[in-house]
């Protein structure tokens, strides 16, 4: 088999998707994970793949609570709004400052004014909230505003912590020191427009969600080879909060299935262990909890590919995410040679998603995706707003490039114990 013939199937992922639909949605810590959990299982099985298993890994759970976001004084105004998971419970009140993105550039020019963020609330906007954790609780921040840009004034849901994520208690880092609400779009601009009309204004925020300790599952399965060394090939199957989450990460998981049926027929070289793995949208936690506790065998694996969030109906762009140079260039050329033209190569370390754990010790991982997905994080994230054959468009690279990975030793530069 050559890369060349390694086609997936829209038909089957499109199954798959229609299978996860109905599943609903997926949060860690609710019925809907296990039944995910137990799904793929049962497709592991039916696949044929060997040492079927699960692996069980503690997290700290979150159970959501009520929240509430409002202007005080006399133009007050109540915020429809989501809690920022992992953020603080209680109550906090105090001058709102607006910090657009929170980028360096957004911080430098509050500092150029002399503003002090302590016991104030910041305001942000933010695709990746969870990113700016250290900096906002360094700076004392006492609450956190953030505007999600989902479209329809859909509020949608996210972590206000995410990676690394602590493996055992007491949960360093979890929840933030402050506490945190999402609010939509268009309720962002009021708040916004009240922020910069010359008087200062006060917010008063409250979270009343909960913590408790909590186990989940890694669904684990292996395509065996016939030589040492190892390939993995992982997708999440939690979701966020409300929806049935189809493209994020549906459309990972319907990957995943299709390309171990495809590589099954492959007699790779090196094993392919597929993963799929929980408890991802808050904090990483399956997938950083897999490499500790296989830390001995991650010096036998050669790469990872990650597959999440990879392609809906909307026509977003091409994007390969890779800390490591050299799978970086290996995947655009596999994308290339599909006629998958990435638009953005972004050769970074990331504090997101699976691949993020198998970076960080060392192992060259990877991102081929097709982001800028509107509901993302959302309850708008729904079947019909994913295709099929843009999810086998995409994934069908990264299924080469994991069968690439298996096939040739040659295919990346030599790391010093990979067999
Ligand atoms: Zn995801």
């Amino acid at each position: 088999m050559n890369e060349h013939s390694l086609r997936l199937d829209p038909t089957r992922l499109g199954r798959t998707l229609d299978d996860l639909a109905e599943i609903g949605n997926r949060y860690a810590g609710t019925p809907g994970e296990l039944a995910a959990r137990d799904y793929l299982l049962g497709a592991f099985n039916a696949l044929g793949l060997a040492e079927v298993r699960l692996e069980r890994f503690q997290y700290l759970a979150y159970e959501r609570g009520p929240a509430a976001c409002a202007l005080s004084g006399p133009a007050r105004v109540e915020f429809e709004c989501h809690p920022l998971q992992y953020t603080a419970t209680g109550e906090a009140a105090g001058e709102a400052v607006y910090l657009g993105e929170a980028a360096e550039g957004d911080l430098e020019r509050i500092d150029a004014r002399g503003v002090d963020l302590a016991g104030k609330i910041a305001v942000v906007h933010s695709m990746f909230p969870f990113d700016l954790v250290s900096i906002l609780e360094q700076r004392g921040i006492a609450g956190l505003v953030h505007i999600c840009e989902t479209p329809d004034g859909i509020v949608g849901n996210f972590t206000g912590a995410l990676y690394p994520p602590p493996l055992e208690a007491p949960w360093d880092g979890r929840p933030t020191a402050y506490c945190g609400v999402t609010i939509s779009q268009p309720d962002g601009r009021v708040l916004i427009s009240a922020l910069t009309d010359g008087a200062p204004a006060e917010i008063r925020l409250s979270h009343h969600g909960g913590y408790r300790e909590a186990t989940a599952h890694n669904v684990v399965g292996a395509i065996p080879g016939r030589d040492p060394g190892q390939v993995i090939l992982s997708a999440h199957y939690d979701s966020q909060a409300e929806g049935p989450c189809v493209y994020d990460n549906g459309s990972g998981l319907a990957s995943l299935l299709d390309t171990a049926r495809v590589l099954l027929e492959s007699a790779p070289r090196r094993t392919i262990v597929l993963l799929a793995s929980g408890a991802e949208e808050i904090g990483v936690w399956g997938a950083s909890a897999y490499v500790h506790a296989h830390a001995r065998e991650m010096g036998e694996v050669a790469g990872m590919v990650n597959l999440d969030g990879i392609a809906s109906a909307y026509p977003a762009h091409r994007e390969i995410w890779s800390a490591d140079a050299a799978l970086l260039e290996l995947a655009v050329q596999t994308g290339r040679a599909q006629g998958w033209e990435p638009y953005r190569v972004m050769n970074v370390r990331s504090t997101f998603s699976d691949h993020a754990p198998f970076a960080d010790v060392g192992i060259p991982a990877c991102l081929l995706w097709r982001p800028d997905y509107p509901y993302y994080h959302s309850r708008g994230d729904v079947r019909a707003l994913v295709d099929e054959r843009a999810v086998a468009e995409t994934a069908g690279v990264s299924a080469a490039l994991a069968h690439r990975l298996a096939a040739d030793p040659t295919a990346l530069p030599q790391r010093v114990g990979i067999p």
